[in-house]
This record gives structure tokens, C-alpha cells and sequence, in this order.
């Protein structure tokens, strides 16, 4: 394998939401390391890893011993220009379902240009929703219809091992956005809370009350990968309607100077 494609898998990390059982942290611990990746986040484990975790991992102990721990999925998350989200069900909405070796090439080959996620939910529920609209898109391993949930860490073992083929095959995908400054996941976490504040201000609506609207507004998003320019334009589009003045004083919200002012500018409201 290349060195760039062993960078790469460095950049591609495991988030693992709220795992009831530690043994199934330490095995998707091993199931990473035995394909060469590396990172491993924990949200809000239901038991932090312990001795169980670490006699799964059969030697994995470093990638325990390094997991990030987080309150939230944004802190998880930060930094990521590419969510994929795991499910073990396909779901009749609304959101584009990938296969396993188009998902992970995907990740793979955006991983040269920044970090990038897959997303494993609760052995119990999975992933909820909210979780689900923060995935750019979603892949389902083609089991059993009628018996199609794997293990926690069996699914991490099976797109682990999809990743290493793709990386010792040096296969590129069609599909990637090389774009450097691709908006990450909180930066469209902050334009999300814009949208949402500033449609209460000017009468839209409570989009907490519509979750198809809500649905809608983050496929779009997700589709369109906005770069952080665009992300400024229109948080100083929304802060126009707001009536607020943008930061530094410069209350001259037309597009041409949004876009001027947009490198520099964070807006408030997240
Ligand atoms: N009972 C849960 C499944 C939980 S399995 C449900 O019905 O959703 C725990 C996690 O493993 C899932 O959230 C998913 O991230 C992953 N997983 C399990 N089976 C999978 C499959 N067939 N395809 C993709 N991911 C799967």
C-alpha cells in the first residue's frame, strides 16, 4: 500500500454513538486496526471502555487508549467535510443509500482532502434521525431483509475491510469533491441554526415543528456541499433578514459584499 493511501485511512475516523456494551468497543477497536485505520470517537458511551473493551480488542488497546470521548455528536464530528452514516435498515425516506464499496471509495478518496466520518448507531435503535440528516449519505451492508442487523462491530469490520480494499487497489472514485474549503460538519450545524432562527424572526414558520421541512433543508444542503464563502454569504443573507448588522460593522448585506467581507466574517448564532 502507498504511503498516501495509509494518510488517508488516517484521516478517515469511526464514530461510534452511544455503544451500550464496552466488549463491542474493543472489537470495533479491533476490527479497525486490523484493517489500518486508526481513529476511533466514542459519543456518549452508555459504559466507557473498560476491561472487557480491552480483552476484545485483542491488542487494539492504543486505538481505546486514544479514542476521543464526546458529549455530543458535534464535537465527534468537527472538522468533517464527509458523513456516512451506517444503517442497518433501509429506510423508506428520502436519503441517498449507498453500497458498501461505493460509500467507503467515496470516503476514501475524500480522505486526501480532509477528514471524513462513518457514523455506527446504538445496538439497540441505531441511528435516530437527527443523526441520520447529519450524513451526507447513508450505506447499508445487503443483508437478510428479514434478519439484517449486524453486530456493532461486525458492520465496522465489514466497511473497514472495504476501505483497505480500496486503498490496496489504489482505486479512485468518480464521485469526489476536491473543493479544499468544503464547509465541515459544524459549519452547516451553524447555518442550520441560522436558517432556523431567522425563519422564526420573519414569521416562516418553527421549523422544529416541520420535520419534513427540516428534511428537505438539510438534503439540499448535504447535495449541494457548500464551501465556507458560501456558508458566509448566506449566514450574512440571514443575518440581513434578521436585521442584524454583521460583525465589524459593516451593515451592507448585498450578496457582492457578503461575498467580499464572506472569508473573514463568522456570524453569530450557532
Ligand atoms: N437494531 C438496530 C441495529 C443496530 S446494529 C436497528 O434496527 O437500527 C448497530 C449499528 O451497526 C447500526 O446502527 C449500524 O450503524 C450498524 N449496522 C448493523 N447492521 C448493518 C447493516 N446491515 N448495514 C449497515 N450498517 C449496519
Amino acid at each position: 500500500m502507498t504511503q498516501t493511501s495509509e494518510e488517508n485511512l488516517g484521516r478517515i475516523r469511526a464514530v461510534l454513538i452511544e455503544t451500550s456494551h464496552p466488549g463491542n468497543i474493543g472489537a470495533a477497536a479491533r476490527a479497525l486496526k486490523t484493517m489500518g485505520l486508526s481513529r476511533l470517537e466514542l459519543v456518549a458511551p452508555r459504559r466507557r471502555p473498560d476491561a472487557e473493551s480491552l480483552a476484545r480488542a485483542a491488542g487494539a488497546d492504543d486505538l481505546i487508549e486514544r479514542a476521543g470521548i464526546h458529549d455530543d455528536l458535534d464535537s465527534a464530528l468537527a472538522g468533517c467535510r464527509l458523513v456516512i452514516g451506517a444503517s442497518a435498515r433501509l429506510r423508506s425516506i428520502e436519503w441517498p443509500v449507498l453500497d458498501p464499496a461505493e460509500a467507503t471509495g467515496r470516503l476514501l478518496a475524500e480522505a486526501a482532502h480532509g477528514e471524513v466520518a462513518m457514523l455506527f448507531g446504538r445496538e439497540s435503535s441505531g441511528l435516530t434521525n437527527a443523526e441520520l440528516s447529519r450524513c451526507h449519505y447513508l450505506v447499508h451492508i445487503p443483508t437478510n431483509p428479514e434478519f439484517s442487523s449486524l453486530n456493532l462491530a461486525a458492520a465496522v469490520q465489514v466497511l473497514a475491510y472495504e476501505l483497505r480494499r480500496h486503498a490496496l487497489a489504489g482505486s479512485v472514485s468518480e464521485h469526489i469533491d476536491e473543493r479544499p474549503d468544503l464547509a465541515d460538519a459544524n459549519d452547516l450545524e451553524g447555518l442550520h441554526g441560522h436558517l432556523a432562527a431567522t425563519m422564526r424572526a420573519v414569521g416562516f414558520g418553527d421549523i422544529e415543528q416541520s420535520r419534513s421541512l427540516q428534511i428537505r433543508l438539510r438534503r439540499l444542503f448535504n447535495r449541494a456541499r457548500p464551501d465556507r464563502t458560501e456558508i458566509n454569504i448566506l449566514r450574512g443573507l440571514l443575518s440581513a433578514a434578521q436585521g442584524r448588522k454583521r460583525p465589524g460593522g459593516d451593515n451592507d448585506a448585498s450578496p457582492a459584499a457578503a461575498a467580499s467581507t464572506a472569508k473573514d466574517t463568522t456570524c453569530s448564532n450557532d
